[in-house]
């Protein structure tokens, strides 16, 4: 293949984090409780599904549902194949080829992944030193559009909702506020939806609500918005079993709540054992802690996977180097990880 044939926006993308799956995952900020329990209960109904239709276009069923959740009209929701097709929608109606998305640094990868693939380009501007925004650089950045996600993945941190608020007013374009571990901090930008203009936030059900294996996403904001959305985005792109599950998943808050009730109770465990073994560890509002080691964190990631953990390291990355980041399991998962982490510590002293 000649080097040309490649869209040259796309040449320098790499491939995304495709680890082999051993042990107890703790590197994918997944539900410690294990698959939510409603999916089950839906798939046995779904065998007597008529799988030779297509499903909803649009997932009507399942805007009904986000609808009645957060008491706003099934036209301001879009749903895709995880939010991950709903942050990819926003470019795609949004972003002109060549025009640049800022972004805070460091942030989700993807982020700069979903804007490149539309053409576009990815400008970071990056975070003050305790990893919260710098409103005025993001406000002065040039570019159409700025995504940003609270609580922020790596780095764990809620960003202040007066700092959001006000790049939602003085920034003139589609601002996408990611919400993928809103449920944990409590926290949500949807109820402002309809007071901005320019408001897009997207949420999961692959975290709290534990289905990141049926891939179910959406993006809320004003009729307006989310109209131009809905023509943009594939048809049918969520199939039958995912919709009817996800309908489910919503009809049984108890799960959720649960998850962050663990969530809450897993991260002062954590906290306090990462700091016994004298880890640098941030403040999390998520479903992960990120920390810095002492030691080379790609070291600490490889001998944690021999002794069936994994975590993700993020040692690669500019102002992350030495750290990583482990989702926050249960009381039995947390024990195992800081046994295994004193482990390697004195292996490695
Ligand atoms: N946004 C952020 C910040 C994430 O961390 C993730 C999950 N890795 C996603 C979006 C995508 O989630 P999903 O596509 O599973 O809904």
């Amino acid at each position: 293949m000649k080097e040309e044939w490649q869209r040259s926006t796309v040449r320098d993308i790499p491939l995304y984090y495709n680890p082999k799956v051993s042990g107890l995952r703790m590197d994918t900020s997944t539900n410690p409780l294990g698959a939510n329990p409603a999916a089950k209960e839906a798939l046995r109904e779904c065998l007597e599904m008529d799988l030779n239709q297509y499903p909803s276009p649009y997932s009507d069923g399942l805007r009904n549902g986000l609808a009645s959740l957060y008491k706003l009209d099934p036209d301001n929701f879009v749903v895709g194949n995880g939010s991950d097709e709903a942050l990819d929608i926003a470019f795609k109606s949004f972003l002109e080829p060549g025009e640049t998305v800022i972004m805070p640094y460091p942030s989700y990868s993807l982020h700069s992944y979903f804007a490149k693939v539309n053409g576009g380009k990815a400008s970071t501007v990056d975070l003050d030193p305790d990893f919260q925004l710098d409103v005025d650089a993001l406000c002065k950045a040039n570019g159409k559009m700025l995504i940003l996600c609270t609580p922020n993945n790596p780095t764990s941190n809620l960003f202040r909702r007066k700092d959001v608020v006000e790049l939602l007013e003085r920034r003139d374009g589609p601002v996408i506020v990611d919400e993928a571990y809103g449920e944990f901090a409590g926290k949500s930008f949807i109820p402002e939806v309809e007071k901005f203009e320019n408001l897009i936030v997207t949420r999961t059900f692959s975290k709290a609500y534990a289905l990141a294996g049926m891939r179910i996403g959406y993006a809320v904001s004003n009729k307006e918005i989310a109209g131009v959305m809905q023509r943009i985005k594939i048809p049918y792109s969520l199939n039958r079993v995912s919709e009817a599950v996800a309908i489910k998943a919503l009809q049984h808050q108890e799960f959720m709540k649960r998850s962050v009730r663990v969530v809450n109770e897993g991260r002062k465990q954590l906290e306090t054992g990462l700091r016994e073994l004298m880890f640098d560890v941030y403040p999390s509002q998520a479903n992960f802690i990120l920390f810095r080691t002492p030691l080379k964190s790609s070291r600490l990631v490889e001998e944690l996977a021999k002794r069936g953990v994994m975590i993700r390291d993020f040692g690669r990355m500019r102002r992350l180097e030495d750290h990583v980041r482990t989702t926050i399991g249960t009381r039995e998962m947390n024990d195992a990880l800081l046994t295994k982490l004193r482990e390697v510590i004195t292996l490695c002293r």
